[in-house]
């Protein structure tokens, strides 16, 4: 297959953005793209340190004759998202990602591109390969597992670079748009256990599928379906006409992304089939009269395996009944809307993953809030609802909001610089989304930090392409406010 990047990889910025979508990279399999890092300091002279969690941290001294100007950290994340389309096969601990140039867009074939945040890394990277380049002394952090709960932005000794005045976060997905601030967030993992009984009838496979989906902070302000909460609603409907017993149901893929796709198989009596298949057809117009345009590609489908009946172990009623009720009745979407900014998204809730096993339904949350309070009491409303129906909730794993700064002489710096290069103003921004950047403002509350980064589409989908236009314009913005830094 022909190199879509190859008239564009004698630039450095694509060499290393190409470099890391040739290496796996998901959470919890950064070793190997941590160890090119590595390399590459070593090729370049530079101290590098890895911790026990993966983070690694490149110091690169100030260019000399600069060594008094205060230190920046440029930041990013190793970590993405790995979601395939359905039907496409892609072992994301082996295989590359492919990329496909579509117009002036990158994409991945049938994956995610890994832009989230191949593209803050490989900036920061490409900028040592600058002959010209002129800084102050840098420190290059790149954390782990940023995609599952910033474990390793948790785990990063924030004292070594306790010297540093500035930091730019390169882990936004919106050219022209400065990152100033950030809603918290609450990770939750509920479970309630089911019992199973043996039962005999036609097995039935009702799948949930196309829909948007997105990110979900970024993008619950859509109110695009979550496809989890449609399948119980169509459960639910389906319960009037037609008896039925679940033998297994799933949804979703990580709790930060709204699920797209999400299945159900059924056990029926044969004699039911029919009464099922009109049902779902009927319910097919009711859900797509009421998904609106986001959704529109929404398909409720039927299917049946075989075409005898067989034999299978089903949730008990009493199972049954508490499932459905905790997927129907669990909150999702946005919560509250922010009462001072019109149009942002104070607080919101995402179902993110359902699945049945053997014994249990566990169910996956991110509640986020730019109150922690009230993204606490939101947290005790779902833990309710799962206490009454008979499950346990597990503790929840949160992290803080990242209130803007009033003045920040960083956003001034940066707000003139891209000024100068495009003629437009830089539009800061509080974003209804977690960022490491409310961690590094925890541990060290003096820095200023300002979070960018190039125009990157349906990330966390296997839609995900980001604009080369925009992606060399960020970097030579990223490039100028270090150098107006140094
Ligand atoms: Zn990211």
């Amino acid at each position: 297959m022909s190199d879509p990047l190859k008239n564009l990889q004698s630039e450095h910025l694509f060499k290393h953005f190409k470099a890391i979508a040739d290496i796996p990279h998901g959470s919890y399999h950064t070793e190997k793209l941590s160890n090119a890092i590595l390399a590459f300091a070593e090729e370049k002279h530079l101290n590098a340190e890895r911790d026990d969690v993966g983070n690694v941290v490149i110091t690169v001294p100030a260019t000399p004759g600069h060594e008094d100007a205060a230190p920046v950290i440029l930041q990013g994340h190793l970590d993405m998202v790995t979601v395939a389309k359905p039907g496409v096969i892609h072992d994301f601990d082996i295989d590359p990602i492919t990329l496909v140039l579509k117009g002036d867009d990158l994409y991945a074939d049938g994956t995610t591109l890994g832009a989230d945040d191949g593209a803050g890394v490989a900036m920061a990277l490409a900028l040592l390969d600058e002959p010209d380049f002129v800084h102050p002394k840098l420190y290059l952090v790149f954390t782990t597992e940023e995609e599952v709960g910033m474990d390793g932005a948790y785990a990063l000794d924030y004292q070594q670079f306790a010297d540093a005045k500035f930091m730019i976060n390169l882990d936004s997905e919106d050219e022209g748009t400065a990152t100033v601030g950030c809603a918290g967030g609450t990770h939750m993992k509920s479970t309630l256990p089911i019992r199973r009984v043996k039962a005999k009838g036609l097995a039935a496979v009702l799948s949930v599928s196309g829909l948007a989906g997105g990110h979900s902070g970024d993008e619950i302000d859509q109110f695009g379906l979550n496809a989890v909460k449609v399948l119980a609603d169509a459960l639910c409907a389906i319960a009037k006409d037609v008896d039925f017993s679940i033998v297994d149901l799933k949804g979703g893929e990580r709790d930060n992304a709204i699920p797209t796709s999400a299945e159900a198989t059924l056990l029926i009596a044969p004699s039911e089939r029919v009464t099922l298949d009109q049902t779902v057809n009927a319910l097919q117009h009711t859900f797509r009269a009421i998904a609106g345009k986001r959704d529109q590609g929404m398909t409720l489908a039927l299917d049946f395996p075989q075409a005898d009946a067989v034999e299978a172990s089903v949730l008990d009623p009493d199972s049954e009944a508490r499932v459905l009720g905790a997927l129907s009745a669990a909150p999702t979407g946005v919560v509250a809307m922010n009462r001072s900014v019109p149009g942002a998204v104070n607080t919101s809730l995402n179902l993110g993953v359902a699945a049945t096993s053997d014994k249990a339904l566990s169910l996956v949350f991110l509640i986020r809030s730019d109150h922690d309070a009230a993204r606490d009491m939101l947290c005790g409303r779902v833990t309710r609802l799962i206490d009454l129906l008979g499950g346990t909730t597990g503790a929840p794993s949160s992290y803080p909001a990242w209130p803007a700064r009033e003045t920040s002489p960083l956003l001034d710096t940066m707000s003139a610089i891209w000024q100068a290069q495009t003629g437009k103003a830089l539009t800061p921004m509080v974003i209804h989304g977690g960022l490491e950047c409310a961690l590094f403002a925890h541990a060290l509350p003096d820095l200023d930090i300002v979070s960018i980064g190039p125009d990157n589409i349906d990330i966390h989908t296997a839609n995900e392409h980001m604009s080369i236009p925009s992606f060399k314009r960020t970097y030579a913005f990223l490039k100028a406010a270090v150098e107006a830094l140094a």
